[in-house]
């Protein structure tokens, strides 16, 4: 099995794609010598083939970050962590387009989203660079006999396990506020959408990071996500994915070492839009909450209630605006809306449309398969569906919405909350106390008012209820990557 292979995109032309795995800044074969396919979602061929890290290869890259955690990287200044992470931002940044182009090859997203979750990768890693340096504890005044303070200190070797939607925009989220805050790191990039977290790992080494601090492996979930779920020797897993692998994590977590859990998981996000909202924009926003990224978006609007005076304008305007959404070629700088990720994901969201229609919901737009080669689904919209439906109530995770009507505020907020996720939610009124009011009542992580989507660095993210445990960006990640130490003084003077 080489260690890289040479690709073409149109964007780039040829270029080198590392496929080994990424241990102690270098790159090695697995011990078994296993490898695994992956797909270009566009065309349905073979890209290429990289290592597939087994239980041996976690062993070792474990034992990588935890010689980093316990040598080198205790000692480099938080200072000197931050320059890392600056530099490593200003590499990605300097490669933005290679690392889109190997996304749009790899996920199957348009350029011009790719290039989007670059941008937004250079903005978190610089982000975070800027708070290595202003970790800080505190002074606890007690007593005259004693003297208190409190460190905030790393957690250890972190394993971190992404999904395959953004696939290097999820790196960036994990490793950030990991590294800002002293930890070392096991990565593990989703079996669909290795390529990219591949090419990332180069920059590594040329930012200067020591070898061990972060390693990034390709491999399947049930091998090597479960393995590093239950290391022995790994302080805590952070998982980005479905909930049923959440509970997996949390379960192996649990039974291993009682290692530090943080989940990002699941939703089914409700997208309520009252008689007052400017109906143009908000369409523009429905439109944009549930089809950006094909609907592989765990915060997707995917459920929407509309109040009944503007229903019917709202669902001829919604049906032509979806029908207008460019559908094709990735690479394609126009395409808003390129192919599912898998063949799997396909099926998946076919047999959810499936469902809806045996249900008896009514559909509006899109329902089948666009063209005839690649995964690719329309927009799809379903109106006429009940509380109780399967699309009302499972994340599709694909271009699929499920719209409904609303009379009351009371009636939608209590229709927004029946859900076991709650992830994220949105209002569009031109009613501030409407606005405020139902943003108060809706128990999700994020609410966005007359917008969707809008996720930024400074803004932690993450869910209520069964979507997850722990807030990703802003201030609030470094939560997750720190402990607490108090550290007591007596200062002379008799024991009692
Ligand atoms: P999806 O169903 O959309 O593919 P998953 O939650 O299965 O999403 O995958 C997200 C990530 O979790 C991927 O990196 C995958 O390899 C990993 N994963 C899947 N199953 C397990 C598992 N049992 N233990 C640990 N990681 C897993």
């Amino acid at each position: 099995m080489p260690l890289s292979v040479q690709l073409k995109t149109p964007i780039t032309g040829e270029f080198t794609q590392p496929t080994g795995l990424w241990i102690n800044n270098e790159w090695v074969e697995g011990v078994d010598k296993k490898s695994f396919e992956v797909i270009n979602p566009t065309t349905e061929e073979v890209i290429c083939s990289v290592s597939e890290a087994t239980e041996k290869d976690v062993d070792l890259a474990v034992a990588a970050a935890r010689k980093a955690f316990n040598g080198v990287w205790r000692t480099t200044t938080p200072q000197q962590r931050g320059i890392y992470l600056l530099k490593l931002a200003e590499l990605a940044e300097k490669n933005l387009d290679l690392l889109a182009a190997v996304e749009s090859l790899d996920n199957g997203k348009s350029i011009t989203m790719a290039r989007g979750d670059v941008g937004a990768v250079v903005g978190c890693l610089r982000y975070y660079g800027g708070w290595a340096d202003k970790i800080e504890g505190k002074t606890i005044d007690i007593n005259h006999e004693t003297f208190h303070y409190t460190r905030q200190e790393p957690i250890g070797v972190c394993g971190q396990i992404i999904p395959w939607n953004f696939p290097l925009l999820m790196l960036a989220w994990k490793i950030g506020p990991a590294l800002a805050t002293g930890n070392t790191i096991v990565l593990k990039t989703a079996e669909q959408t290795p390529l990219s977290g591949l090419v990332f790992a180069n920059l590594v080494k040329e930012a200067g990071f020591p070898p061990g601090v972060l390693n990034i492996i390709s491999g399947i979930g049930k091998i090597a996500g479960a393995a590093l779920s239950a290391h022995l020797d790994v302080d805590k897993i952070a998982f980005t994915g479905s909930t049923v692998v959440g509970r997996a994590i949390m379960k192996a977590a649990a039974s291993s070492n009682l290692k530090k859990v943080t989940l990002e998981l699941g939703g089914k996000s409700p997208n309520i839009v009252f008689n007052d909202a400017d109906i143009e924009q908000a369409i523009s926003w429905v439109n944009f909450g549930i089809y950006y990224n094909h609907g592989q978006c765990c915060c997707a609007g995917s459920r929407v209630y509309v109040q009944e005076g503007i229903y019917d304008k709202f669902i001829a305007a919604f049906k032509a605006r979806a029908e207008q959404n460019a559908v094709g070629d990735p690479f394609d700088e126009n395409t808003f809306q390129g192919p599912q990720v898998s063949q799997l994901q396909y099926d998946r969201i076919m047999g959810y449309i499936e469902e809806g229609k045996k249900d008896g919901a009514t559909v509006e737009a899109g329902g089948e398969r666009h063209g005839d080669k690649g995964y690719f689904i329309k927009p799809t919209i379903f109106t006429n569906v009940t509380p109780d439906m399967k699309i009302m109530r499972e994340e599709i995770f694909g271009p699929v919405v499920a719209v409904a009507k609303f009379k009351t505020e009371e009636e939608v907020v209590a229709l927004g909350n029946d859900s076991a996720y709650g992830l994220a939610a949105a209002v569009h009124t031109k009613d501030l106390n409407t606005a405020i009011r139902v943003s108060n009542d809706l128990r999700a992580g994020t609410v966005w008012v007359n917008s969707y989507n809008l996720l930024h660095h400074q803004l932690p993210f993450g869910g209520y209820k069964e979507s997850g445990i722990g807030r990703e960006l802003g201030e609030a990640a470094l939560a997750n990557y720190t402990q607490n130490k108090s550290v007591s003084i007596r200062l002379g003077g008799p024991l009692f």
